[in-house]
């Protein structure tokens, strides 16, 4: 059997120690296994030529068979470029090249057949191709061609003189290796119950399509397995975690709920808080451990939901926790849920890193003798001195901040781990959520509280300032009180600040008898809280601010977002900014001011944002436009996404499909003793061991 990963690439025909090198940096490929597993992102129909005389300025690629009849290099400094006659004895065209004049010319022949395939463009009332794919036709059979593969490259790969191209030819060099059997990464049975093509077989078609039928067969069976072991390794932790742990049993629904709800419930709970809390109660009531994601947006009650689970946890005399990813968040939630249990005889407290000493002291002793009921905070709250009594319930808030590995902590709080109540208001879209967080049960509130005016959206050019400030005197005028947001992304953090703090100026200037505020994350807590309660408490009318907003806060009367640069903010960070308004009974608005020069996807992105108040809808949207490894909150959670022929965007119904697959197989192999599954389960050790991210996956 040929084993790929053992064999380094260096020893291909065709890569030297320097391509080594750049497809070791540029696309981490070290084997033939790595090389054969960077798949084409494109293929083109390479089986049908063209003539000249066809041509149109209007046509996708194409290809063409002819010969150059003269070139020169014409024009000087950056207009510089190469410009070769063509003609396949129908016509003439012009072959025009931009970039790597001096190489292309030292290389092209007169009177030898060509290959070229480009698109064709009219310029001057003359069509020709740019930056040309040329190969020898000689020594190529057309009818072998079928579709041509694209590679992804770098800039520094082309720097290299590696492109596409040469890609395929290193490709062309393994998949003939490819005459020696490989082992098969799927059990037989799997592959015969599913009809999936042999891995030998799909390995070569992926590269080197005869047609598209195979090639879809191909990427079926690659996608198949793909996201199969994904999913088999997700469900088999949380089967394994199951049988490790047992959950807290909360038989019964006590004085603390009851009170609470017939007392203190200030409103009547939406339906689906009463669908959600019903889940819940479910849940702490089966002897499993519950790992739920709370998905509800930005206003749709959460906390409520979150307070009426912690108490059924006091309820049945355990300790509940509530974690959130900033000072200002928890201290938040802190008053919020204060204020919602006022007069019922409950110990709450609020832990982070800046409470003062003695009251940590006494907080923390409070925790260990039960005294403290519930407790609020920050990361604080996973040091190793925050012991409890007996911790029965965690909320985590906004779970993107935080890691894996930290809400592992929580759990070795106790011999067994508490329910666990993830809560986000950044709707992840399902097929992405069973991917990520593959073994958390997922409750949606999906209605917002009766009374809210929908925010109206309204999208801007950065030149039309003057009405813009209009309609904000207007609002100040009537005790409204305005955001001003600025992005603020790492790799130029300095301009951003630069904009920011000339922001700060204009509006100061422009608006001389309101107070302005100013906040971004560079300052110190102190400071930024100071800013942050002169906004909340009203004494400031304007807050100036980058997105450290983003998360939380929350001034019921502010009723106007301004997000300047909106076209540097991806749609979820839009969303939940926009977010931060409409909290109170009053209209609200958010206004996305952009440049006037916009890109195709930026445009739909405003668009969306404008038509849709729907945060599904809008991260939906968000999958489809950017692809799951863009999106927000993704990167951050510690599982990144390095799918190589799945698609989360467009592969959901086969993701739905092999997690039931794999669900099955999990089921009825319980100590993985089936014969017929050797091979899957030794799979599954293999790419947990060479897969850093499958072991932090929940
Ligand atoms: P989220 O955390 O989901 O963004 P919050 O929990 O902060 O939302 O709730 C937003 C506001 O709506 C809060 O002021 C809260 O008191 C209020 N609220 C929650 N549930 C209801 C309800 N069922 N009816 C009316 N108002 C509600
Ligand atoms: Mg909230």
């Amino acid at each position: 059997m040929l084993d790929l990963a053992t064999r380094d690439i260096k020893f291909l025909s065709g890569v030297g120690p320097r391509r080594a090198e750049i497809l070791n940096q540029e696309l981490n490929i070290f084997s033939l296994h790595d090389l054969i597993y960077y798949f084409p992102y494109k293929y083109v129909d390479r089986s049908r030529v063209y003539t000249i005389s066809e041509l149109t300025g209007s046509m996708p690629y194409i290809q063409l068979k002819g010969q150059i009849l003269h070139f020169n290099v014409v024009g000087e400094g950056r207009k510089k470029r190469l410009v070769a006659r063509f003609t396949d004895g129908t016509g003439f065209i012009d072959l025009v090249w931009f970039r790597g004049v001096k190489y292309i010319s030292s290389s092209l022949k007169l009177r030898q057949d060509y290959l070229i395939f480009g698109k064709p463009t009219v310029f001057n009332g003359q069509v020709n191709i740019a930056h040309p794919d040329m190969e020898n036709a000689t020594d190529i059979q057309l009818s072998s061609l079928g579709l041509k593969p694209y590679y992804n490259t770098t800039e520094k790969m082309k720097r290299g003189s590696m492109n596409s191209q040469s890609i395929e030819k290193l490709m062309k060099s393994v998949v003939d290796l490819l005459k020696y059997p490989i082992p098969e990464t799927l059990p037989e049975h799997i592959i015969q119950k599913y009809k999936l093509m042999p891995l030998q077989e799909a390995l070569k078609i992926i590269h080197f399509p005869g047609d598209a039928l195979s090639l879809r067969k191909a990427q079926y069976r690659l996608k198949f397995e793909e996201l199969f072991y994904i999913q088999l390794n997700i469900l088999s932790y949380s089967k394994e975690r199951q049988l490790k742990y047992k959950g807290f049993t909360f038989p019964k629904i006590g004085e603390y709920f009851n009170n609470f709800f017939f007392k203190n419930l200030p409103f009547e709970l939406t339906g689906a808080q009463k669908r959600v809390l019903k889940e819940i109660r479910q849940d702490v009531g089966t002897g499993v451990q519950m790992n739920r994601l709370l998905q509800g947006d930005v206003g749709s009650g959460k906390t409520l939901v979150a307070l009426m689970s912690m108490l059924m946890a006091l309820d049945n005399g355990y300790q509940a926790c509530m974690m959130a990813p900033t000072e200002i968040l928890a201290s938040q939630h802190y008053e919020t849920i204060l204020e919602f249990i006022h007069g019922l005889d409950i110990r709450v407290e609020l832990l982070t890193g800046s409470t003062r000493k003695k009251d940590r002291e006494r907080i923390l002793s409070g925790l260990i003798s039960g005294e403290v009921q519930i407790i609020i905070g920050t990361h604080a709250l996973l040091e190793d001195t925050v012991t409890f009594k007996a911790l029965g319930f965690a909320v985590i808030d906004e779970q993107h901040r935080f890691g894996v590995a930290q809400r592992a902590k929580l759990w070795i709080k106790n011999d067994n781990p508490p329910h666990i109540l993830v809560m986000t208001a950044t709707p992840i879209p399902r097929t992405l959520a069973m991917t990520l967080y593959g073994d958390l049960d997922v409750s949606v509130i999906d209605e917002l509280p009766p009374g809210r005016k929908p925010i109206q959206t309204i999208h801007q050019f950065d030149n039309r300032k003057k009405s813009l400030y209009k309609m904000v005197k207007d609002q100040l005028a009537m005790g409204r009180q305005i955001y001003f947001v600025y992005p603020l992304i790492e790799e130029s953090e300095k301009i951003d600040l630069k904009n920011l703090e000339q922001g700060y100026e204009l509006i100061t200037q422009e608006f001389p008898e309101y107070r302005v505020v100013k906040v971004h994350g560079k300052m110190k807590p102190a400071e930024k809280d100071e800013q942050m309660n002169l906004f909340a408490s009203g004494q400031a009318h304007i807050m100036v601010a980058t997105t450290v907003i983003e998360v939380g806060v929350n001034v019921p009367n502010a009723s106007v977002m301004i997000i300047e640069n909106a076209e540097r903010f991806g749609l979820s960070q839009l969303h939940q900014l926009r977010g931060r308004v409409g909290r109170g009974a009053d209209q609200s608005y958010c206004v996305l001011v952009t440049g006037y020069k916009l890109s195709e996807i930026t445009r739909k992105r405003i668009e969306i944002m404008v038509e849709s108040n729907d945060g599904f809808e809008i991260a939906e949207a968000d999958l489809k436009l950017r692809g799951p490894g863009d999106l927000e909150g993704t990167q951050q959670s510690g599982v990144a996404f390095d799918l190589k022929v799945a698609d989360l965007a467009k592969d959901g119904q086969l993701l739905q499909f092999v997690r039931t697959v794999a669900q099955d197989i999990i089921d009825k192999d319980k100590n993985r003793s089936l014969i017929e599954n050797k091979l899957l389960w030794s799979q599954l050790d293999n790419l947990r061991k060479t897969n850093q991210n499958w072991a932090a996956i929940s």
